[in-house]
């Protein structure tokens, strides 16, 4: 059974020569909740496009999320829409609640390598959320959704497109994620898979299908704070 593990030993990550970080709940804790504005501004978009009650257009939202992997993809799948004016809205929050955080800064500068963020969202959204946590500077470069042609992680052929544009050799990668099911396909190419999890976990109530499970076989590390996993990793 995996444990909550916050100082892994830095040898077991000594050939790590790349660091892909999500962006959502990961760079940032979960409890700073930055992805309820996001949801709220989807569920009004779907409320729009559908001319539904918030109520009705949040199924719907969910819905997609469960089946396509985003809301997105299933509103481009089923209504063809187009994708920009989505994201554009979805991504109209305030990112003042975002503090900078310089231990992180300092733990993701000083890992020896390339450091990339692969996210689900768009490149000004990760830009500004990263500008906010005053960690940007850290990062080689951002992957995104649109990079992605609109198909999001969990997808295959998303790490694909990844891996081969960014020429990242997976078993020398460790990608850092706070949902267990878009870390499968990075653990069967062989990269370190490190989940992510809420502190406090029994405080905070999750979607029942997005909890960590704790024999996950996608995961080899599990943290609640990844400046200090990071951190570790230093240590010699
Ligand atoms: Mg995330």
């Amino acid at each position: 059974m995996l444990k909550l593990n916050n100082a892994p030993e830095p040898a077991e990550f000594a050939h790590i020569r790349d660091w892909v970080f999500d962006l959502d709940n990961t760079l940032y804790p979960h409890h700073i909740n930055l992805f309820s504005q996001i949801d709220r501004n989807m569920t009004a978009f779907v409320a729009e496009l559908l001319q539904l009650e918030p109520e009705e257009a949040r199924k719907v939202q969910k819905r997609y999320y469960h089946e396509h992997g985003t809301t997105l993809r299933g509103l481009m799948m089923h209504h063809q829409i187009d994708p920009n004016a989505f994201l554009e809205r979805a991504h109209a929050i305030d990112y003042s609640i975002l503090l900078p955080d310089p231990d992180l800064g300092e733990a993701i500068k000083a890992l020896p390598g390339r450091k990339f963020i692969f996210t689900n969202g768009t490149v000004s959204h990760a830009q500004a959320a990263a500008r906010a946590l005053g960690i940007l500077d850290h990062f080689d470069d951002i992957f995104d959704i649109v990079a992605a042609d609109y198909v999001p992680k969990p997808a295959g052929e998303t790490y694909d497109k990844f891996t081969q544009l960014k020429r990242i050799d997976a078993r020398n990668a460790a990608m850092f994620e706070d949902l267990p099911r878009n870390l499968e396909v990075p653990r069967a190419i062989g990269m370190k898979t490190v989940l992510l999890v809420p502190r406090n976990l029994g405080d905070i109530v999750i979607e029942q299908w997005e909890q960590a499970d704790e024999a996950d076989p996608n995961v080899d590390y599990l943290t609640d704070d990844l400046a200090s996993f990071l951190r570790a990793l230093q240590a010699s």
